[in-house]
């Protein structure tokens, strides 16, 4: 199911600002450019980029199409499409990376429950496939609101900018 954000205006003009770069990269590039390739490669500053840490191997940032407030992403900086195609070390840094992320997305938000996971190939509903990401969604009983089930629509109570402020606070 595809949402419809009520801040999609605000939030295409964030991404396209990455994509012309990764539009640029891929250009001279072996392959296809990657929009988060794009985001941790670019020469902006964190807060702008939205990364809440970055690791030797991994890096957390927000989701600029978040399911809910506190949407967390976890990536490898190596440009990997598959999960089986870690290495040893980037595959423990991702895990260790997660648990910090989980941790700061409680303290920050106090969800009622998580949603952790990987979506591989477009099929299993992976938006970017070519660059493996973890999911981490805070969650609340009916937190599926009447908006989300009659108009296909989630209303969005706080900015990117917010979360990203409230993250990095939280996070150890
Ligand atoms: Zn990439």
């Amino acid at each position: 199911m595809s949402l419809d954000h009520l801040w999609a205006g605000w939030r295409s003009s964030y991404v396209s600002s990455f994509e012309d770069v990764g539009t640029a990269n891929g250009a001279v590039g072996q392959r296809p450019a990657c929009v988060f390739c794009a985001i941790v490669g670019s020469g902006e500053s964190e807060q702008v980029k939205h990364v809440l840490w970055t690791g030797k191997l991994t890096v957390a940032l927000l989701n600029a199409y978040p399911y809910s407030p506190g949407h967390v992403m976890v990536l490898p900086l190596r440009h990997t499409r598959d999960i089986a195609e870690l290495e040893p070390e980037e595959s423990a840094e991702l895990g260790s990376t997660v648990r910090e992320a989980v941790a700061a997305v409680r303290a920050a938000y106090r969800p009622e429950g998580l949603n952790i996971g990987l979506n591989l190939g477009r099929a299993a509903g992976a938006g970017i496939p070519d660059h493996l990401h973890v999911h981490i969604v805070p969650r609340w009983i009916g937190d599926t609101n009447f908006m989300t089930s009659v108009a296909d629509t989630r209303v969005l109570p706080e900015s990117l900018g917010d979360s990203w402020a409230k993250l990095r606070a939280a996070w150890t």
